[in-house]
């Protein structure tokens, strides 16, 4: 969808508070009434521009697909979203596919979220960023409902935000040094690595600037040995951690590294949900949270919790997003150690005002319901 289309639909969206309006599964839009007392899910899709073409170690793109969700009650909208970064395996036909298959009418308390997961988690297996859009818009609407944002309902101090790391992607050194440039508001920079230059990268970084990096391999690293010496390598350089230095199924080569890396080891790649933070206890020293990984806010600060109480760290992370899915995640991130929320401002067409980061740190608004976001048009 361009974005003129797009501002079509979303103008139509903005007159949903009173005459609500559903989307087909390519942004027609489709005018009629939702029901009073239910749950009325609508979506669209969207296509989210980068501002520089994102390099991994296995993968580059220019854009990113999505899925802008609504859930209204009673004149009450929730905003939700689906982003689908390739590597994950869903896509606009997939997440469309799966919510054009649900039957959210069918629910007439918003509060009864655990209920709602349930009935999400038995109409397919997986789909995470589809029950991700749909947990964001719930979440959203009840916190509007309630009046408050949810790190309150949660119970968090704002205080203790942590700062977020601004990515440096793997690039040529001109546009790395343009990269840092940019970066200078921000206190902890987070460079993707991964390919024979990692070295290079960060003595570019260095020549710059003496702030805190942080590591993400994106699992690129193949050899435990050369894992370990760059952990050393990387721990003289004011790097606080390594994350996903090595493939996910490589969990007692990754164990190895954590025995012996004087900088904590992250797991990303390697989990998703629930579950598989008891899993990467003893191999990892904490875990990378994100929401499309996780199916959204609930089961986030469950595996928040969890992880505390294993004793382990926990990081907050994001896919390229807008402002929407973004701070939703912001609401959660008292509770992070690290948080690398910085997938809207990389992007160069978002749809929201949302959370702000000052100087570094992000800052949540007490003034802002739900997940604190508030759409542009
Ligand atoms: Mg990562």
């Amino acid at each position: 969808m361009d974005r003129r289309s797009f501002l079509r639909s979303a103008a139509l969206g903005a007159v949903a508070m009173a005459s609500p309006v559903s989307f087909s599964a390519f942004g027609q839009p489709t005018r009629h009434r939702g029901r009073n007392g239910v749950l009325n899910l609508s979506f669209r899709p969207y296509e989210l521009q980068l501002k520089h073409a994102f390099n991994l170690a296995r993968s580059s793109r220019k854009t990113t697909p999505d899925v802008q969700v609504q859930i209204e009650y009673d004149g009450i909208i929730g905003y939700g979203e689906a982003s689908m970064p390739p590597y994950l395996g869903e896509s606009v036909d997939s997440v469309s596919a799966f919510l054009s298959r649900l039957d959210m009418t069918q629910f007439s308390d918003p509060f009864r979220i655990e209920e709602i997961h349930e009935y999400l988690d038995s109409v397919a297996p997986d789909n995470r960023a589809a029950k991700a859009s749909v947990d964001i818009a719930l979440h959203d609407l009840i916190g509007k409902i309630m009046g408050q944002p949810w790190y309150k309902i949660w119970g968090l101090s704002p205080e203790k935000t942590p700062y977020t790391s601004f990515t440096i992607g793997i690039d040529k050194p001109e546009v790395v040094r343009m990269k840092v440039d940019e970066a200078k508001p921000y206190k902890v920079l987070k460079v993707k690595m991964g390919l024979d230059n990692d070295k290079e990268l960060v003595e570019i970084i260095r020549s710059q600037t003496d702030v805190p990096i942080c590591v993400d391999a994106n699992q690129g690293w193949t050899d435990k040995e050369k894992a370990l010496e760059m952990c050393h390598w990387l721990s003289e350089r004011n790097c606080l951690f390594v994350e996903q230095p090595m493939d996910k199924s490589m969990i007692d080569e990754t164990a190895w590294l954590r025995e012996r890396s004087p900088l904590p080891i992250i797991a990303d790649e390697f989990l998703q949900r629930l579950p598989d933070v008891r899993r990467a206890a003893g191999a990892y020293d904490g875990i990378n949270i994100k929401l499309m990984k996780s199916t959204g806010l609930h089961e986030a600060y469950k595996m928040a919790v969890l992880a505390k109480a294993l004793g382990m760290k926990v990081m907050l992370g994001c896919m390229t997003e807008t402002s929407c899915g973004i701070s939703a995640a912001a609401q959660l991130s008292p509770m992070a150690d690290w948080a690398d929320l910085d997938g809207n401002l990389l992007i160069s067409n978002d749809l929201f005002d949302g959370v702000k980061i000052v100087d570094g740190k992000i800052a949540l608004s007490p003034d802002r319901p739900g997940i604190g976001a508030i759409p542009l048009v």
